[in-house]
């Protein structure tokens, strides 16, 4: 007899990793314990000032009602221009649906076209929530491995590999969480020539980390390339960008036939989001962009202090990356390695480290420092590390994570 009252797409869906580390970080915190928190992926920087007036004035102009489903059509338009300048996409407002948080545009795309038993072409190593999101879609997630000897990133000749009859949707992720891996034109190139012979297949672009890009080119957005602009949904907003994670603003755009089928799910569902949230997200994309590039040079300082001090740590593997504000070295070479652990009373238990999952747990409890497993991500063997933290904190949490991982035997 049935005796949970639990649904059994929840009971299948497994807890999102990235918020039970920095959960479960908190609680340590509050505990009393130091731990740095490596786990969850956010910018520590404030909210641009310009940004929070924007949100004051609203409140005092009462912006307090219900929003428009999609969002307000001032704010479509900033982003509608947005993506023309910067993407060089031809996507009008219309085409644009603001939601709460890129997340949930995520999950609106997907709930919206995927079908039970479609399938959905998934690079990995990949963000905790695809997959997830597409198991409740009923769709089939099909995980195509891209690991570090190839730059973490998927060849041509693999997606087309990967795509068959039943394939609805390919999700891509550049600059990617959680390895940082970003694609040149080149390599995006090579995967629209593929993307092209294939138009039933609709290609979600999720580009949330478009601004923390290292390289000299820049962010290539799927966007600029109109042979696959029939099929394409672009996903971003201004959490990673702005600072703003927790204003919650993100948004789809895409053909008007999704955007549609989007807002009518957002109707039944949530609403249009934050109507405060929006007019600051307005101000963000309206306003000077100087904010961001302040970040990214902050960003970029962090990203060679942590590379440089993760190559001190004997066994450790990582090559630089070139966006996003994660590193992802390969550990396995402390796997299968024991640690003993002295509790309070001076007893000692021996504790194998098997798995990713036990090395995260074992820097957490050992040397109080929050990363999260590559099993999260679909990648067994690797650790992701968010460097968004202080030039001390990740000093300090670098030098604790080589004593701890000194202390395996
Ligand atoms: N996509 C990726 C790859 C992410 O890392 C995140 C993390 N926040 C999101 C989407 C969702 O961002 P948000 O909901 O904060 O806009
Ligand atoms: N995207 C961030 C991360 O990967 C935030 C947490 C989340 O929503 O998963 O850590």
């Amino acid at each position: 007899m049935e005796t949970s009252r639990i649904a059994e797409r929840i009971r299948q869906l497994a807890v999102s990793a990235t918020l039970a580390m920095s959960q479960k970080s908190s609680e340590l915190k509050a505990a009393g314990v130091d731990v740095v928190n490596l786990s969850v992926g956010e910018p520590d920087f404030d909210t641009p000032s310009h940004i929070k007036e924007a949100a004051k004035k609203a409140i005092d102009e009462n912006y307090s009602h219900y929003s428009p489903v999609p969002g307000y059509m001032s704010l479509r338009e900033a982003i509608a221009g947005k993506l023309r300048k910067e993407n060089k996409t031809s996507f009008e407002a219309a085409q644009v649906v603001v939601s709460t948080g890129a997340k949930q545009a995520l999950s609106n795309v997907i709930l919206a076209t995927v079908n039970p038993g479609d399938e959905v072409v998934i690079p990995v190593p990949a963000w905790v929530s695809y997959v997830e999101m597409v198991k409740l879609a009923e769709g089939v997630p099909v995980l195509v491995p891209a690991g570090m000897e190839q730059g973490f990133k998927v060849t041509p000749a693999q997606l087309e590999a990967a795509i068959t009859d039943k394939t609805r949707m390919v999700m891509l992720c550049s600059p990617s969480n959680p390895s940082g891996a970003v694609y040149d034109r080149e390599e995006i190139k090579g995967l629209v020539e593929v993307l092209k012979r294939h138009p039933r297949v609709i290609i979600l672009s999720d580009e949330i980390y478009e601004h923390i890009n290292y390289t000299s080119e820049g962010h290539v957005s799927f966007g600029e390339f109109p042979e696959i602009a029939d099929r394409l949904v672009i996903v971003n907003g201004v959490s990673k960008a702005y600072a703003m994670t927790g204003w919650r603003i993100g948004y789809m755009a895409g053909p008007v036939e999704i955007a549609k089928a989007v807002t009518k799910l957002q109707g039944q569902t949530t609403s249009g989001t934050c109507s405060i949230a929006q007019k600051a997200a307005e101000a963000a994309y309206r306003g000077s962009q100087e904010c961001v590039a302040e970040m990214l040079a902050a960003f970029r300082r962090r990203r060679d202090l942590i590379v440089g001090l993760a190559r001190e740590i004997p066994g450790l593997k990582l090559d630089m990356p070139d966006g996003a504000f994660y590193i992802f070295p390969e550990v396995s070479a402390y796997l299968g390695k024991e640690a003993r652990l002295t509790s309070s009373d001076g007893s000692v238990t021996v504790k194998e480290i098997a798995t990713d999952s036990d090395l995260a747990m074992y820097l957490l409890e050992e040397a109080h420092v929050a990363t999260v497993a590559g099993s999260a991500f679909c990648m067994p063997g690797y650790l992701r590390l968010s460097y968004a933290a202080s030039d001390d904190q990740l000093r300090e949490a670098m030098s604790r994570i080589k004593a701890a991982l000194a202390k395996l035997a």
